[in-house]
């Protein structure tokens, strides 16, 4: 279990609370050369005085634009520059948007006097469902460079939890540490952080994808698809701008075979209906899972035992794959429903949110579902 946080930093949900107690004793602490980490104090104290080492500050807030500063300390205002904003083609899950649907990823401005300092703000709510994943890598391509050309502040609100684990996952990629090693060793500098259990999930993730966010990776789709799933659940609009790219239509396909791993592994397999031969799904679509986890397990051991029929036995009657922009059915809202071919309408299977399970015994949640006798597959 971890280690709670002194009271200090507990009480920090009440959103502003922290301004009212004082800073504990050193903020900013030194994690590694040139990089910082702390809490809002210490970035509005860099804004609003500068700083004779920090050059860049990457503020993980629940809002990305600088607005939340002034938000936080009433009256401050801190000029900015833009440099850019950019949108995430839909995976992230925060709530800025460009009024077109699209997630703000990250956006990068001078910020402070005379514009000196290079600020990167990120949108990430301390929650447990907070796709960290996806801002993982721009932050911590943003701490590489800055380390380069100076010093970087990586804050967040408290500088426990969020700041925290952008830091953790840093310490990984660049020392290829596990997610325990890096955590202790950013303690030695701050030993009150403390990333949420949904964060460490998935710093875990990050360490088994080998330090990177590999999106063809079985653990980043079935996150992806969890995550989809909490949306779902808090009664979020589900719109097709988070489904995956319909592999029957031709340019889409042609982006996701660009987008596929170079020598990655069986990118090459497709699902057609079985009726019309439209293609329905790719290889990359398919959200894999070990046959006979699940409630039925005990039954699974006892016929393992046997081994001649094994395989038959395991064999899986469905495919599951990631929501399709061609699932119209998903988009209206409903728990769960028929999957039809979007050409010839024969039904290809069922999807539901609070999940399906395959003939194999596991549970696949949430489940969007096809059948294997009523697909066929071939290469693309
Ligand atoms: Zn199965
Ligand atoms: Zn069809």
């Amino acid at each position: 279990m971890q280690e709670m946080p002194p009271v200090l930093f507990k009480q920090y949900t009440g959103r502003f609370l922290i301004s009212q107690n004082s800073s504990p004793a050193i903020m900013p602490h030194l994690v590694r050369e040139n990089l910082f980490i702390g809490n809002i104090t210490d970035a509005v104290d860099v804004l609003q005085n500068g700083s004779a080492t920090v050059t860049h500050i990457l503020s993980v807030l629940s809002s990305a634009l600088i607005s939340f500063f002034s938000e936080y300390k009433k009256g401050l205002t801190i000029p900015t520059k833009e440099i850019t904003k950019v949108y995430a083609g839909g995976g992230a899950s925060a709530s800025e948007d460009d009024g077109s649907g699209g997630k703000l990823l990250y956006l990068l401005e001078y910020a402070g006097k005379d514009l000196k300092l290079v600020r990167m703000g990120v949108p990430v709510r301390d929650m447990e469902s907070e796709n960290l994943l996806d801002y993982l890598e721009v932050c911590l391509d943003f701490i590489d460079k800055s380390r380069k050309e100076g010093s970087v502040l990586v804050h967040c609100f408290a500088g426990v939890s969020r700041s925290a684990a952008i830091i953790t996952a840093y310490l990984m990629r660049t020392e290829q540490l596990s997610q325990e090693d890096a955590l202790g060793s950013l303690r030695q500098s701050c030993e009150f952080v403390c990333p949420n259990d949904g964060f460490l999930n998935q710093l875990k993730m990050y360490e088994d994808m080998g330090f990177k966010v590999d999106h063809a990776s079985p653990i980043y789709k079935s996150f992806r698809l969890k995550i989809l799933g909490e949306s779902y659940y808090r009664g979020d609009k589900i719109d097709s701008s988070k489904f995956g790219a319909d592999p029957g239509l031709p340019s889409e396909v042609t982006s996701q075979v660009e987008s596929s791993p170079i020598g990655g592994k069986t990118g090459t397999s497709a699902f057609r209906c079985k009726k019309c031969r439209r293609l329905v799904a790719v290889q990359d679509n398919v959200v894999d899972h070990i046959p006979g986890q699940g409630e039925t397990s005990f039954e699974w051991h006892k016929r393992k035992s046997s081994n001649y029929n094994n395989f038959e036995d395991s064999e899986c009657s469905s495919i599951f794959v990631e929501p399709l922009k061609w699932m119209t059915a998903v988009e209206e809202g409903a728990m769960e429903g028929k999957l039809s071919c979007a050409h010839c309408e024969a039904r290809l299977g069922y999807f539901n949110w609070s999940g399906i399970q395959c003939s194999c015994g596991s549970w696949i949640t949430p489940a969007f579902q096809l059948h294997r006798s009523r697909v066929d597959m071939s290469s693309v």
